[in-house]
């Protein structure tokens, strides 16, 4: 998935992975948190509401009073009203449903009703509980509708006993709160009985149950459906799944352009050292104006190692060319002395071996003039003198001259369009030319042919050499364009073949910014094309 995938693409793309785990975790995270905070909200709303009732509510002598502000519904909670013996005196549960659920004071619990989660909250009002506070002064005894006294303003239930040197003792508060309540001293169970000091004079603070209830208790009750809110957040997470895609395709692609960003300079070195590699120019150096101390370390290192390449190829280079100058001089006496002596009347043996030794000094002529040339191309473009020339005519002129050397019965078929022109150094195009022609012509077939073709194909310039020869097996296809590679070691060396000719063919077509290819069958033939892009040759000069 990941193979032959830009960084920036394969970071954005983890990123992304990432990003969408994350979302859904946080997503389902936040839906569940939101769902325990709604429930929890539910439960204290329930209870809210049961509490709220509470107040509402009275039984006055055994009959109901619900006041207007007593809400059997509020929200989603509903209330019931039970009596003391379970039996549902208003209110009615939600939903129409029923339980048998007993009736537990201040217990929330869930409570499942028909397969469904209830909350159910239980509150009692105990009538059997009386607050009174007994104001013994001295004075007369009041009811507790009378208006205070000494200052004190009675609420209501409170009694204020006043009389003549009356100073009431406990005992004699709680015998006149119980008598204004009709309940005997036997059935009361005594909670508080606070005495404050009033005016000199104790005031009672009394709380008292009594076995003998005026009237009976009553219930409250507040049912809720565990999830009434749950839908809420349903809706909130089906939205948050469903913006999903859109969150997730924005953060993608703010992330691939975050990391491309990022790469820039990295993509600026890759794209200097591709100019390096294809211009061939190892004076050429890495130069980014970035901050960033890891690319600059980068940049530099990329430059060290480059500026060594540069010397030690160049040290090469020095050496081809030193020695190829050197190798001329001998070899030229060498050519001279040959045919001096041949031009003299020789033994047969004599001639013979002069023969061959000027045959391999030709040879050794022809190595030292491509290494020269290599050195010569190699050491940069600034070295040739370009000019538009008539390439037609130069191939037309080379495949004469190779004609005229005689080629085995091989004829040379020339299909040159008129007059195409580029932007050249002559000489090494015509070795381009020459190169292929030749090699087309040894390695041709007896009585076959060589054809020979250039024209320009919309903006390219297309030469080709073709012929029915021995051909070139798949396995040497790659190889025959490397330097001394030949496929018949034995063979082509009898031939003073040097194996640098489709080298340089390939070195001349690029420095013209062109590009080789070749085709070929075993025992069929070969055909050899070279493709000028922009057809000026100007593109590496
Ligand atoms: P050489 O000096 O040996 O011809 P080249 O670099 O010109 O060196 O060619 C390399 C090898 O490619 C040759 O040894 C030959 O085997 C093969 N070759 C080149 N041209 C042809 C062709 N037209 N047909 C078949 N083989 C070829």
């Amino acid at each position: 998935m990941f193979k032959g995938k830009s960084l920036p693409y394969r970071t954005n793309l983890w990123y992304t992975a990432f990003i969408f785990i994350l979302s859904v975790g946080l997503i389902i995270m936040i839906s569940i948190a939101g769902h325990m905070a709604q429930r929890t909200e539910a439960q204290q709303n329930l209870i809210r509401s049961v509490e709220r009732n509470m107040d509402e509510i009275e039984v006055d002598d055994g009959v109901l009073d619900i006041e207007s502000d007593f809400a059997f519904k509020n929200g989603d909670v509903n209330t019931v009203v039970f009596s003391e013996a379970g039996e549902i005196l208003a209110g009615e549960y939600p939903e129409g449903i029923s339980t048998d659920e007993p009736l537990q004071n201040g217990e929330f619990r869930t409570v499942d009703i028909d397969g469904k989660d209830y909350y159910i909250y239980d509150s009692i009002i105990e009538y059997s509980k009386y607050e009174y506070k007994i104001n013994g002064v001295t004075g007369d005894v009041f009811s507790n509708e009378s208006e205070g006294i000494d200052g004190y303003t009675p609420y209501e239930g409170d009694l204020n006993i006043k009389g003549d040197g009356c100073e009431l003792t406990y005992a004699e508060a709680l015998s006149i709160a119980l008598e204004d309540k009709g309940i005997s001293e036997d059935s009361v169970v005594l909670i508080t009985a606070k005495v404050y000091e009033y005016y000199d004079n104790p005031l009672y603070e009394l709380e008292f149950y009594s076995a003998e209830k005026a009237h009976e208790d009553v219930w409250v009750r507040g049912v809720v459906r565990a999830d009434s809110a749950d839908g809420i957040w349903r809706t909130i997470t089906i939205i948050a799944f469903m913006l999903l895609p859109l969150y997730v395709a924005v953060a993608s692609f703010l992330g691939y352009r975050i990391a491309k960003k990022s790469m820039k300079p990295i993509k600026e070195l890759r794209e200097t050292a591709n100019e390096i590699q294809s211009g061939q120019d190892l004076s050429k150096r890495i130069e980014i104006d970035d901050s960033d101390p890891d690319i600059k370390n980068l940049s530099d290192s990329f430059n060290n190692m480059i500026g060594r390449l540069d010397s030690s190829f160049s040290a090469q280079r020095h050496f081809t060319s030193d020695a190829s100058h050197e190798l001329r001089t001998p070899v030229s006496v060498i050519l001279a002395e040959c045919e001096y002596q041949l031009s003299e009347d020789l033994d047969e043996e004599v001639r013979e071996s002069i023969e061959s030794i000027n045959k391999q000094a030709l040879s050794m002529k022809n190595l030292i003039t491509q290494l020269l040339s290599f050195a010569k191309i190699e050491q940069g473009s600034h070295r040739f003198e370009m000019s538009e020339e008539n390439l037609s005519e130069i191939v037309r002129s080379v495949a004469e001259d190779i004609a005229k050397i005689g080629t085995n019965n091989i004829e040379i078929i020339c299909q040159l369009q008129d007059d195409i022109t580029m932007t050249m150094e002559v000489s090494l195009m015509a070795r381009l030319a020459e190169n292929l022609i030749s090699n087309a012509v040894r390695y041709g077939k007896e009585n076959g042919f060589v054809k020979v073709a250039l024209a320009r194909q919309g903006t390219d310039i297309v030469f080709s050499v073709e012929d029915n020869g021995i051909g070139i097996a798949e396995g040497d296809m790659d190889k025959i364009w490397q330097r001394f590679y030949r496929v018949d070691k034995a063979h082509s060396r009898e031939d003073g073949c040097s194996g640098l000719g489709l080298a340089m063919v390939k070195q001349i077509a690029e420095l013209h910014g062109g590009r080789v290819s070749v085709e070929s069958e075993v025992g069929k033939g070969s055909i050899f094309t070279v493709i000028f892009p922009d057809g000026n040759g100007q593109n590496r000069i």
